[in-house]
């Protein structure tokens, strides 16, 4: 059994609160530049320009790349060989993220209660996903979530009739809906199977996969490819101003579901996809 004090997953929260918002994964990165070899409208590469130039003045300053530092969505997989010592877990990741956000001048986005709600003035609580799996090892990803990309996300409860055309018609749609809204180009993270709750999970998960990694499954990485393909046909572009490149990614997660449904969630990320991760 290895012993790990809470507050050192505080201290690494904070730190990568900090990275995450003045670094663009480098992956994201590169999407963006192809992108703008790909893009044909002259608006759209003007905006994809000044996207990859807003990122490069963060990189170097050590600034926000984007005005909304996001709600703090912090994944961590505990080896079941770790003894969590100095505290309560929960608390620690807070305290990471107030300390994080505090510290690197981050706004603070989060209100309590949520109808008529006040600035919790720390930006937490994080929305914390736990996972327990083998080993003696932490991981840790804190990815900050924008407000304008999650709300142009959805989630359907299909029947199993509705199949992959359903599903097509439902990631498009959706897409189609958020327009110039999530700030594209976008990741479009998809979550198929499992049930209500698990499949919003699994689109969120969706989006931390790194951008030209497919699903390991050939027919899902195939649906990949093909939704990518008609999204991009679509014709919102960067920043809903015309274009071929609406989205720079989509990845699909899939997981069992019940023979009766067929749940469907699609998790929407804008160009600021941030995330950082460190294992303890
Ligand atoms: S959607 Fe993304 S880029 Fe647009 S304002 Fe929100 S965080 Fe910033």
């Amino acid at each position: 059994m290895r012993e790990v004090n809470v507050s050192e997953i505080s201290e690494t929260i904070a730190r990568l609160s900090q990275e995450a918002n003045y670094f663009l994964p480098e992956d994201v990165l590169a999407a963006l530049q192809s992108g703008r070899q790909a893009e044909e409208s002259a608006t759209g590469q003007a905006i994809l320009d000044e996207i990859l130039e807003n990122q490069q003045i963060a990189r170097t300053e050590q600034a926000p790349i984007c005005q909304d530092t996001g709600l703090a969505v912090v994944f961590i997989d505990i080896g079941q060989d770790v003894h969590l010592v100095g505290g309560d877990l929960r608390e620690a990741v807070n305290e990471g993220v107030r300390k994080g956000y505090t510290e690197g001048y981050l706004r603070k986005s989060v209100v309590f209660p949520p109808v008529r709600g006040k600035n919790t003035n720390d930006n937490t609580p994080a929305i914390l996903h736990l996972n327990i799996v083998p080993g003696d090892k932490i991981h840790i990803v804190v990815a900050p979530k924008g407000g304008g990309s999650e709300n142009m996300s959805a989630l359907k409860m299909m029947v199993p009739a509705d199949g992959l055309d359903g599903v097509r018609r439902f990631v498009l749609e959706t897409v189609s809906k958020g327009g110039s809204n999530p700030c594209p180009p976008v990741i479009v993270g998809v979550g198929i199977g499992g049930n209500f709750e698990h499949v919003a999970y699994l689109a969120k998960k969706a989006l931390l996969r790194p951008v030209g990694q497919y699903n390991a499954l050939p027919e899902i990485a195939d649906l990949e490819k093909e939704l990518l393909g008609k999204i991009n046909q679509l014709g919102i572009g960067p920043m809903g101003l015309g274009g071929k490149v609406t989205a720079l990614w989509c990845a699909v997660e899939v997981a069992p579901r019940h023979i009766a449904s067929f749940p469907v969630a699609v998790n929407i990320q804008c160009h600021a996809a941030r995330h950082k991760e460190a294992v303890i």
